[in-house]
């Protein structure tokens, strides 16, 4: 879908209509036939690569799962901003380090295990993802993979529920074949705590709490205090017996990263969340256009081990380039490797060539409206005899990076014609500030953001100085604003 510039679902949906709904799925391997098929149906023109017809793969799924051993499930804190998620990571990080060791310093890698006491039986542990933001959580969720077998769900006794609470829930409905749900009502050694205000409420969110006899259990918690972790631990796991995770540990590896940089001593790091085989020192692995051959592995509290297990994160050193949070870790011999990237690479090239090409045809289209603006134009300067001025629209150009800016800059500075068009009157690099603003002011102009924010304090500046901040990722999206305020400038016909 990325390579068509179509969304998965509309591509599925293409897909089902010519009767592929079963080779659908976001991990079927097409063959290079049905994949042509496709691309035609696009109005693509594909052109198959033999050569390239080589990658690895993550491996299949296993027949029978009852043999396989049990894996620690994978658990992300997720709720309403400021009811304490950070707070409640923090103590259960801190949990994570037994008493006297490495003196007790714990790292912030993206994940953590958390051991759930469990006297005389097998040891055992729960996963948690601590990835800011859920970044690296989303950008799985876009390519279909979900890493999360249960959402601990944070609700402040104090605060109730609010609109990221419902998010919460409608993204844990949305997956509820896979996705275990806690609620954790937290704060409560708050003065003005209300936890049965908080359940019914969750109730009439048609959420069935086992206080009403439901089947969601709720702890109530404070992750200030400590007060009722442990409760929440042995729910987690619980939760996690009745989900029965189970994974290879032996075989071909598959993992996801979900965080990475690079370290000042180590180089390139990145956590890997395992979900099957094993991750030993010496292993070669391919992440995205990354590779590397494994040479640390080391625990968010900063101890060496031998090996990832599934349903663990470790953070591993051995990289020889950055991989990127989200992408898939695989293993293969070196040269399996080699060839792997080699086709990789071609694949990335081949995509910014398709992209350079729809960049082209774009520019293409806007060339023939501009030759429609000039005929129009034409026949008001008939009308008018030639009589007024030029009109320009001054823009001050704000991208990202440079070779951006000078994209944008080069896309919108042809715009127009003889009677009205674009002048840019200032350019640069970072997000818009409050002097970008008063230049555009000056210059009664307008200002162009690509890919970079405003801040909320320039923005009110602007509104209050009645300058227009048009924003946007896509190069198109402003060539169209720039067309349509060039248009503005353009004499009326009488
Ligand atoms: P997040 O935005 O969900 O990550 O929330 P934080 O963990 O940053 O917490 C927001 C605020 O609530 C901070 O000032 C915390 O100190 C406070 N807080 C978090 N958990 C508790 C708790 O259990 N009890 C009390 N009294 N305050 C808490």
């Amino acid at each position: 879908s990325r390579l068509l510039n179509v969304r998965l679902d509309r591509l599925q949906h293409k897909m089902s209509q010519v009767g592929m709904k079963e080779q659908s799925s976001y991990d079927h391997m097409l063959t290079a036939e049905y994949a042509s098929l496709i691309a035609l149906e696009f109005n693509r023109n594909p052109v198959v690569n033999d050569e390239a017809a080589f990658d690895i793969y993550p491996p299949p799924p296993t027949v029978s799962r009852e043999s396989l051993p049990s894996r620690p499930p994978v658990v992300t804190i997720m709720g309403h901003v400021d009811h304490g998620k950070t707070t409640l990571l923090d103590t259960l990080r801190s949990a994570s380090v037994a008493k006297g060791e490495a003196g007790g310093i714990t790292q912030h890698i993206g994940a953590f295990s958390v051991p759930v006491p469990n006297p005389g039986g097998e040891k055992r542990t729960i996963t948690f993802l601590d990835t800011p933001g859920h970044a690296a959580f989303s950008a799985m969720r876009a390519r279909g993979a979900s890493v999360t077998d249960i959402v601990v769900l944070v609700v402040a006794a104090d605060d109730g529920i609010m609109p990221q609470t419902r998010e919460v829930l409608k993204l844990v409905n949305r997956e509820s074949n896979n996705v275990g749900l806690v609620v954790a009502i937290n704060k409560i050694d708050k003065p003005g705590a209300d936890v049965s205000k908080v359940e019914t409420a969750l109730l009439a969110e048609g959420v069935q709490l086992e206080t009403f006899d439901g089947d969601v259990p709720v702890v109530h918690v404070s992750g200030l205090t400590g007060q009722g972790l442990p409760t929440l631990i042995e729910t987690i796991s619980l939760v996690a017996e009745m989900q029965d995770l189970r994974a290879e540990q032996t075989g071909p590896i598959h993992g996801y990263v979900l965080e990475s940089k690079v370290d000042k001593g180590l180089g390139p790091v990145a956590t890997v969340l395992l979900l099957r085989g094993q991750l030993t020192p010496g292993t070669s692995i391919i992440c995205g256009l990354a590779h590397g051959k494994v040479r640390l592995l080391k625990s968010s509290s900063g101890q060496s081990f031998k090996a990832v297990m599934p349903g663990t994160a470790a953070l591993v050193s051995g990289w020889k380039e950055l991989p990127k949070a989200g992408d898939e870790v695989l293993l293969g011999t070196e040269s399996e490797i080699k060839k792997a990237l080699a086709n990789r690479r071609r694949k990335a090239d081949l995509e910014a060539t398709i992209q350079d090409a729809e960049a082209i045809n774009e520019s293409r289209r806007a060339e023939r409206e501009l030759q429609q603006l000039e005929a129009q134009g034409e026949l008001v300067s008939q009308q008018m005899n030639g009589e007024d001025e030029k009109k320009e629209l001054r823009l001050v150009v704000k991208g990202d990076v440079s070779g951006t800016v000078e994209a944008v800059c080069g896309a919108v500075s042809g715009i127009g014609n003889h009677l009205a068009g674009a002048k840019i009157v200032a350019q640069g690099v970072g997000e818009v500030s409050e002097s970008d603003v008063m230049r555009a002011k000056a210059a009664e102009g307008i200002i162009l953001a690509f890919s970079v924010n405003t801040p909320r304090s320039v923005k009110a500046i602007a509104s209050s100085q009645g300058v227009k901040i048009i924003e946007s990722n896509v190069i198109y999206a402003l060539m169209d604003e720039v067309k349509k305020n060039v248009i503005e400038l353009l004499p009326t016909v009488t």
